[in-house]
């Protein structure tokens, strides 16, 4: 149903890319409320209580997006992600002063943001709204129950750190991981050991599971699976 995963503020002064955004956010069952200066965002969020902003930094007017984001963590705990023009916004948008929860930079691709935008109402909500047990990752069942995969119906057996590992890159489908997000998020944050690790695990599922896992090495940055 539309609207029924909640809503979201985009606040974003390029209406071509508000409107994108808006479009594949209605698509996922969000409803979406745009404002197009600081000022009218900060407005939406006290009159919409939405679950999750999407920010730009660079908006028109006194109230920038970074200006927004501090008052918006200032006021409450709504998650934001930020949308930046440049690489080099991306330390001050995620510092400890502004504390954005993510952030995309343009151009981005319309599917990698809403499943950020997803990862982040999982991480901050804790358990999903809809949280099936068995996720399905190309050709693989992926059940989290039984702690099996599954390739047309059969049982492939994996070692716990493979399973665990193949359930995290299921559960953020379509984004790209880094070795060391998948360390952070498998092994733990207070693990640290060497990032081949974590080829060594993926060589295994792919020995293991084949064509039927459509897991992607994205080059220079990790792994997506999806
Ligand atoms: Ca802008």
């Amino acid at each position: 149903m539309p609207g029924d995963s909640g809503t979201i503020v985009v606040v974003e002064d390029d209406h071509n890319i508000a409107d994108l955004v808006d479009l594949y956010l209605r698509r996922d069952g969000f409803r979406v409320v745009q404002a197009a200066d600081g000022a009218s965002g900060l407005a939406a969020v006290e009159r919409e209580r939405p679950r999750l902003v999407i920010l730009d930094v660079g908006l028109p007017g006194d109230v920038d997006g970074i200006e927004v984001c501090r008052r918006l963590r200032a006021a409450g705990t709504v998650p934001v992600l930020m949308l930046t023009a440049r690489d080099t916004e991306v330390d001050r948008v995620l510092g400890l002063e502004m504390g954005a929860d993510d952030y995309v930079t343009k151009p981005f691709s319309p599917r990698e943001l809403v499943a950020r935008v997803k990862a982040i109402l999982r991480r901050s909500e804790g358990q999903p709204r809809e949280s099936p047990q068995v996720l399905q990752a190309g050709g693989v069942e992926v059940d989290r129950g039984r702690r099996e995969a599954r390739v047309e119906g059969e049982v492939v057996p994996l070692a716990t750190r493979e399973f665990d590992l193949l359930a995290y890159l299921a559960e953020n489908v379509g984004l790209v991981l880094s070795r060391r997000q998948l360390l952070d998020g498998v092994w733990g944050p207070g693990w640290f050991g060497d990032e081949r690790t974590v080829d060594v695990h993926v060589r295994q599922l792919r020995k293991k599971l084949g064509d039927s896992l459509p897991l992607s090495t994205v080059w220079g940055v990790g792994y997506r699976l999806g």
